[in-house]
C-alpha cells in the first residue's frame, strides 16, 4: 500500500513524499481512510508508531486554510506539543496551515496572538483550558484530536479535558488516540465521540514490531553487575532506564555517574527548565544514559532512543507498554531489556500475555564476551586509522632501545589496558536454569496456563556465542580475576577504544 492510495490532497501528498515516507505504518493504513470518511476514531497506538501522521494528514487533507482554527490537538506534556506541532508543520507548510502551540508556564499575550493566525492548535490541557475560560480565545475547530489520551488521564487532566470539550462545537470530528485501553479511556471515549470506529491494530501489532524484547534472570543482588555489563556488551548509543522509585534513581545515577557513563536523572520534581536542559543534553549526545521512573518519562519524546532497560520489570502491562515504547521510533530499530529475578519470571508471562507479545530470554554476556567484542571492534578500528607523522616520529624513537615488535606489544598493551570489561566472569542464570524455572512458575499456576506454550520457543537463538550454562564456572579469564574497580578513563573507550564521543 502507499500515500497515493488515500484520496489525499496535492499539497498533503507532496508533503508526505518531502518528508520521505514511503510506506504508510499499520495505524496510518487503518485510520487513515476511515478520518477521510469523516467518522470519529479511537485508535490505539503508541508513541513512535506514526500516529500523528495518522490523525494529521488526513485532517489537514479536509481543512480549507480559511485563517479560522480547523484543528485542536490536546496532548498530555509541553514536550509532545512541540514535537506534534513540528511534525503537523511540515506537512501542513505546503498548504498553507500554520500550526500554534500553546502549554503552561510561558507569557499569555504571545500564544493568543498565534492562535488567531493558526490553523491548527496543539495544546496542553491546563493552558488551553485557561484560554479558554478567560474568553481570550474562541475556537470552533472541525477536528479535535486527544494525543496519548491515557497519559493525560494519568496525569490527573480528566476534569480539564471534560471542561474545554464544553467550549468546543458538538458538530466536530473527535479522533482519539491512546497507547493503551484502560476503562477510564473508554468511559471518556463514550462521552466525547460521537459513534467512534475502533482502530486496534491486531496484538502482534500493538507494540511496535521493531523492537527486540529480550529479558535476563538475575539475583537481586546482581541487578547492578548485569546492568552494567550489558550496557558495555550493547554499547548504547541512547538509552533510558527504568526504575520503579525515584530514590532508586538517584542511586543508580550516582553507581553509573562513578562506572564512568555519562548519565543523568530524570525527575517528576525537576523544574521545567532543568528538565529541558537535561533532555536538551540527550537528544544533543552530551548524555548517553537516562534514569527514570515511569511518571517522570511521561511526555518525554525523544528520537534515537537506541535501548529501554527495565532494572526493574513494571508492575503493570500498560506501563511495560509506555517504556519500550520510547526506543524502535521513526521505523527505527530498537531493543528493550527487562531484568527479573526468578520469582519475577510471572510477572513477565502475565506481561506477554496481556500484551500478546513474545519476550526472549537470554544468558548475560561474560565478561570475556565483552572483552572479545570490544578487541574485535578495536581491531577494526586499527585496520581504518591512518599512520602520522607523529606517531612515525614515535616509534623511530621507541626503535633506539626497543624492537619493533616489543614495541607493538606494548601499544596494543596500552589501548587494551583502556578497553578493559571488569566485574565477575558470569552474572545471572544460564539458558537451563531458566527454563526450569519458567516450567515451575506455569506448573505452580495449574495445569492448562494459556501461556504454557509459548515459553517453548525463546531460547534466545541466534545470540552471540551464548550458550546455555549452569553455575558460575570460570572461563578461562582467570588471569584477570584480581583486578577490582574500572580503571580511570575506561568509560571513554567503550566504542572500542575509539575515544570519547562527547
Ligand atoms: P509518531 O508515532 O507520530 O511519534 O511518529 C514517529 C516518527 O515516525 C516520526 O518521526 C514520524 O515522522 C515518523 N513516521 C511517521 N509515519 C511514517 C511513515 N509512514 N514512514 C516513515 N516514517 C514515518
Amino acid at each position: 500500500m502507499k500515500f497515493t492510495d488515500f484520496n489525499l490532497k496535492e499539497t498533503i501528498q507532496a508533503a508526505i513524499t518531502e518528508a520521505g515516507f514511503v510506506e504508510p505504518s499499520p495505524v496510518q493504513k487503518d485510520a487513515i481512510p476511515i478520518i477521510l470518511e469523516g467518522h470519529d476514531i479511537i485508535a490505539q497506538a503508541q508513541t513512535g508508531t506514526g500516529k500523528t501522521a495518522a490523525f494529521g494528514l488526513p485532517a489537514m487533507s479536509m481543512m480549507k486554510g480559511d485563517g479560522s482554527v480547523e484543528g485542536l490537538v490536546i496532548v498530555p506534556t509541553r514536550e509532545l506539543a512541540m514535537q506534534v506541532s513540528d511534525e503537523l508543520f511540515r506537512f501542513g507548510k505546503l498548504s498553507g496551515l500554520k500550526t500554534a502551540t500553546v502549554y503552561g508556564g510561558t507569557a499569555y499575550g504571545q500564544q493568543i496572538d498565534r492562535i488567531k493566525q493558526a490553523s491548527i492548535v496543539v495544546a496542553t490541557p491546563g493552558r488551553l483550558q485557561d484560554l479558554l475560560m478567560s474568553g481570550k480565545v474562541k475556537m470552533s475547530p472541525k477536528f479535535v484530536i486527544l494525543d496519548e489520551a491515557d497519559e493525560m488521564l494519568d496525569m490527573g487532566f480528566l476534569d480539564e479535558i471534560k471542561n474545554i470539550f464544553t467550549f468546543l462545537p458538538k458538530d466536530r470530528q473527535t479522533l482519539m488516540f491512546s497507547a493503551t485501553m484502560p476503562p477510564a479511556i473508554r468511559k471518556l471515549a463514550e462521552e466525547i465521540l460521537n459513534n467512534p470506529k475502533t482502530v486496534s491494530i491486531t496484538k502482534a501489532e500493538k507494540t511496535n514490531t521493531k523492537i527486540t524484547q529480550l529479558y535476563y534472570v538475575v539475583q537481586e543482588k546482581e541487578r547492578d553487575d548485569a546492568l552494567v555489563r550489558l550496557i558495555d556488551y550493547k554499547n548504547p548509543d541512547k538509552c533510558i532506564i527504568f526504575c520503579r522509585m525515584k530514590k532508586e534513581v538517584d542511586r543508580l545515577v550516582a553507581h553509573l555517574t562513578a562506572q564512568g557513563f555519562k548519565v543523568s536523572g530524570l525527575h517528576g520534581d525537576m523544574e521545567q527548565k532543568q528538565r529541558e536542559v537535561t533532555i536538551r543534553a540527550f537528544k544533543g549526545g552530551g548524555i548517553d544514559i537516562f534514569v527514570a521512573t515511569d511518571v517522570a518519562a511521561r511526555g518525554l519524546d525523544v528520537n534515537d532512543v537506541t535501548h529501554v532497560f527495565n532494572y526493574q520489570i513494571p508492575f503493570d502491562s500498560e506501563s511495560y507498554v509506555h517504556r519500550i515504547g520510547r526506543t524502535g521510533r521513526g521505523g527505527k530499530t530498537g531493543e528493550a531489556i527487562t531484568l527479573v529475578t526468578p520469582n519475577e519470571l510471572k510477572t513477565i508471562k502475565r506481561i506477554e500475555k496481556d500484551v500478546g507479545t513474545t519476550m526472549t530470554t537470554q544468558v548475560i554476556p561474560t565478561r570475556m564476551e565483552v572483552q572479545n567484542n570490544r578487541s574485535d571492534a578495536l581491531i577494526s578500528k586499527i585496520a581504518e586509522t591512518k599512520v602520522t607523522e607523529n606517531a612515525i616520529m614515535l616509534v623511530k624513537t621507541l626503535q633506539h632501545d626497543l624492537d619493533i615488535v616489543t614495541i607493538a606489544h606494548l601499544l596494543a598493551s596500552l589501548v587494551q589496558e583502556e578497553n578493559f570489561v571488569q566485574g565477575k566472569d558470569n552474572i545471572g542464570l544460564g539458558l537451563e536454569e531458566i527454563e526450569l524455572l519458567i516450567e515451575r512458575a506455569l506448573n505452580s499456576r495449574g495445569a492448562g496456563s494459556g501461556d504454557r506454550s509459548g515459553s517453548r520457543n525463546r531460547s534466545g537463538g541466534g545470540y552471540r556465542g551464548n550458550k546455555p550454562r549452569t553455575g558460575g564456572g570460570g572461563s578461562g579469564t582467570s588471569d584477570r580475576h584480581g583486578r577490582n574497580g574500572r580503571s580511570t578513563g575506561g568509560r571513554d573507550s567503550r566504542n572500542g577504544g575509539q575515544g570519547s564521543r562527547g
